[in-house]
């Protein structure tokens, strides 16, 4: 963030009104070395070449939007994020097409996402505008680093933290605004593969009036005892009930579950409702419209533990599944809890589950037509 700007130029598109988004000229690492992280990325372990930083401080409002290369920051050590834990985070995908451009999915609804999260940790969000120009900003810039593999994705991280050097209590008066990218392998290289979960009866994700329904780092931090306790028990995954009666099903680690009852054309799709503990995730609200469309009812309610052991016992229920960006549909196989395990149908990915995960993937790859203007182009 130190260059001139004698060797940058300016995005067409503003940052926001008045502030330029300035291009460094970011070096490229060599085609080598791309091509051996693009060849097996995994998730989260490769950065690509750049990054988007913009400044907020209280008065002048944001400035300073740059794409810089990608390099480690320097906070001063009583940065706010630091202490007190004011951090918000998005995810997103950029899917290479089958024309050769690039898109992503959905982000006006992570932009908007953002907002309220940003809102809730009494952060400055970031105009939706400004956030997507961001986006489009990188992934433009890194397209190189758009993987081309069977169900390869860039995954797209913007994020806000508070940076003001202050140890007070109070909202910060400095945030930095950043997105970051790395490219990211299929989920399930190996074929599709339920998970077995752990119903966490000891801890809690989300309580009523918290920060459950937004993207905050500290939701995250809360959550990691818990999925060692999962993984201890020999689970995958931890799946939360909801706070106060520890009856209703929540959430998945971090993705949404649908429940399954019946079979064949008039399967029945319930899922959680957002009753406020709950991340109201951009993949639920896609899936909820897609299964729809396909003729399913889709209803948003309560989903008590009790109903879910039940119907998997007398088989109305059929199928379970989480969803969210990383993997975009997981299915859930075995369900371990301490008022004993059941397993979901028979242990395999359920035809619905593995219908809607397609058909979900089509549309991002551009296998199959966008009818709902899903897709935004990356220029
Ligand atoms: C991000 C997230 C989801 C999934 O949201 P998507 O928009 O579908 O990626 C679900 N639950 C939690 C807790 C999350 O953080």
């Amino acid at each position: 963030m130190t260059d001139t700007l004698a060797d940058s130029r300016t995005s067409p598109r503003a940052f926001a009104a008045g502030v330029p988004l300035v291009l460094e000229d970011v070096p490229r690492r060599p085609a080598a070395e791309r091509a051996e992280q693009l060849a097996d990325p995994g998730f989260g372990r490769y950065f690509t070449d750049s990054m988007v930083v913009a400044r907020y401080r209280a008065g002048e409002g944001w400035h300073d939007a740059r794409l810089t290369r990608y390099a480690p920051l320097q906070l001063d050590p009583s940065a706010a994020a630091l202490h007190y834990a004011q951090s918000i985070f998005e995810g997103l995908k950029a899917y290479a097409q089958p024309d050769g451009t690039v898109a992503t999915f959905r982000p006006e609804a992570n932009a908007a996402r953002f907002a309220r999260s940003a809102t809730r940790l009494a952060m400055p969000p970031v105009p939706a505008e400004s956030f997507l120009a961001a986006v489009d900003a990188l992934v433009d810039a890194d397209r190189d680093w758009v993987p081309t593999g069977p169900d390869q994705t860039l995954y797209i991280r913007p994020y806000m933290l508070a940076v003001e050097p202050f140890l007070g209590v109070r909202p910060a008066h400095e945030y930095l605004f950043i997105v970051i990218a790395s490219p990211a392998g299929a989920y399930f290289p190996r074929g599709v593969q339920p998970v077995s979960v752990y119903l966490s009866e000891d801890y809690i994700r989300a309580a009523p009036g918290g920060t459950g329904d937004v993207k905050c780092a500290g939701n995250y931090a809360a959550s990691l005892l818990a999925q060692e306790q999962a993984l201890a028990a020999g689970c995958d995954q931890v799946v939360w009930l909801d706070a106060t009666e520890k009856r209703y099903v929540e959430e998945m680690g971090g993705m949404n579950l649908f429940f399954v009852r019946g079979s064949g054309a008039d399967a029945e799709l319930i899922t959680p409702e957002l009753t406020g503990t709950l991340l109201p995730g951009i993949t639920r609200e896609s899936l909820i419209t897609l299964a729809r469309e396909l003729g399913h009812t889709v209803t948003e309610r309560r989903f008590d533990v009790e109903e879910w052991r039940s119907g998997v016992e007398d088989g109305s229920i059929t199928e379970t599944f989480a969803c969210g960006t990383a993997a975009v549909i997981t299915p859930v196989g075995q369900v371990r809890a301490r008022t004993g395990d059941f397993t979901v149908g028979d242990g395999t990915p359920g035809p619905l589950t593995m219908a809607l995960r397609s058909h979900l993937l089509d549309i991002q790859h551009g296998r199959t037509a966008d009818a709902h203007g899903w897709l935004h182009q990356v220029r």
